[in-house]
């Protein structure tokens, strides 16, 4: 019942330098920040912009994050929603959710609406699990009449993040929909030091801590991933009663997430 509700817009503070590497996204949402900072001096230009941005790539690797910070850049509210939260509702209560959230958007125009987890909602029609999916037909439905009712250059941006773009339905990806797609990729080495360095300022950390080799030791993790291992080194470090977290608890955190990684058979060989 509380996730069917519909969230107020958010202040966001995210900007381009809270998320690294990922150049080529930024390039091409500098776009979108310039669009939205000022909506109508890009129309006067006859620039027109997508409407719908799908951002594709594996979890955790800063969608959402990219999503919040072309909000926080361009200063416009954002509203957010996850496709997930629909499974559980009451047929009809999905697409009211969506009318309601794009009406919302465009009071407050410039604004970004943010679709986590498309494919929940996306997923091809007709391809289910048998019936009893008309919630997830009609919520979509209604998503693509949104789409489409917008006016030229109306200042509300739609992104949408999936790590599935295979089993979008087609009609989401036509042109004036969801017809720009942004490649997000797991990180280099250097940008996981990035990562490392960037969630680290909120963190005490021993000055015998090397970055870079944990940087190196840590093929195919995500920044979500990264993220974790240094909330788990923290912990690991408070267990031991320390000032600051160390190498050993960060080379501990380490082989802790790496095990789940490997047991959930993704990303690591
Ligand atoms: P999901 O598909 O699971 O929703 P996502 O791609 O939307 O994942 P985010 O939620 O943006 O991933 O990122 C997860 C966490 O990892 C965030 O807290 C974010 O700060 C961190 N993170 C991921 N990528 C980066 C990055 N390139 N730079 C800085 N932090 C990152």
């Amino acid at each position: 019942e509380s996730k069917a509700k519909l969230q107020d817009a958010e202040t966001v503070n995210t900007t381009f330098d809270d998320v690294a590497g990922l150049e080529g996204a930024k390039t091409e949402l500098q776009e979108v920040v310039s669009f939205l900072k000022d909506p109508e001096q890009f129309d006067s230009l006859g620039g027109e912009l997508p409407r719908g941005l799908l951002m594709v790539g594996p979890p955790g690797t800063g969608k959402t994050l990219l999503a919040r910070a072309v909000a926080g850049e361009a200063g416009v509210p954002f509203f957010t929603i996850t496709g997930s939260d629909f499974m559980e509702m009451f047929v009809g209560v999905g697409a009211k959710r969506v009318r309601d959230m794009f009406n919302k958007a465009k009071e407050k125009e410039p604004a970004i609406i943010f679709i986590d987890e498309i494919d929940s909602i996306g997923r091809k029609r007709g391809a289910g699990l048998g019936g009893g999916h008309d919630e997830r037909e009609q919520t979509l439905n209604q998503l693509l009449s949104e789409l489409d009712g917008f006016e030229k250059n109306e200042g509300v941006v739609v992104m949408a993040a999936t790590n599935r773009p295979d089993i979008l339905d087609k009609a989401l990806l036509r042109p004036g929909r969801f017809d720009r797609q942004i490649t997000v990729h797991l990180p280099t080495q250097e940008h996981r030091e990035q990562i490392l360095e960037i969630h680290s300022q909120n963190k005490k950390i021993s000055d015998d801590v090397d970055m870079e080799e944990i940087a190196r030791s840590t093929p195919g993790f995500s920044g979500a991933d990264l993220q974790n291992l240094l909330n788990e080194a923290a912990l690991i470090a408070a267990r031991y009663k320390r000032k600051a977290i160390e190498q050993q608890d960060i080379d501990q955190a380490r082989d802790k997430v790496m095990m789940g990684l490997k047991r959930e058979g993704i990303r690591l060989t």
